[in-house]
């Protein structure tokens, strides 16, 4: 799963993409209107700043907006920039790959890769995905089918 800190900072970039080329976006705008607690989210635009992602003023009229545009960043890129691992299990992350205690041989292991093919697709559909493109949200599944 995405950590707590990829998904505050896929919200963090889509609050900057949606204003942006209107000038800085406050930290508190962004933590207030995404709900992300302050103080994480300082640490998370430095990390996208050192990134490239995002460029930022200080100062009363200062704040953060996106260093290249919305059309240019994907969402496979943001997620790799945070290190989050697309894989269901560490073993099938191409990035962060990890086996598990009591492993089969990973060349034998079926598991691994029906979950490495889960990965690449994923990783497909989210590379394909812009921080400018629409996207509508879904209403919450019924607590029945949650
Ligand atoms: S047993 Fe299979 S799924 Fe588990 S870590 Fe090893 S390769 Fe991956």
């Amino acid at each position: 799963m995405l950590s707590q800190k990829t998904r505050y900072a896929i919200r963090a970039m889509q609050h900057l993409a949606d204003n942006y080329g209107q000038g800085p976006v406050q930290l508190a705008a962004i933590a207030d209107n995404q709900k992300i607690p302050a103080k994480f989210l300082t640490v998370i635009l430095s990390e996208l700043t050192r990134a490239g992602l995002v460029e930022s003023q200080r100062g009363r009229d200062g704040g953060y907006w996106l260093a290249i545009p919305p059309i240019d960043i994907t969402y496979g890129d943001l997620i790799r920039h945070m290190r989050g691992s697309l894989a269901l299990v560490p073993c099938a992350s191409r990035y962060a790959h990890e086996k598990c205690k009591n492993c089969l041989e990973e060349g034998e292991c079926r598991t691994r890769a029906l979950l490495l093919d889960v990965r690449d697709r994923t990783a497909q559909i989210l590379d394909a995905i812009r921080l400018s493109d629409p996207i509508t949200p879904v209403p919450p599944f019924a607590a029945d089918t949650a």
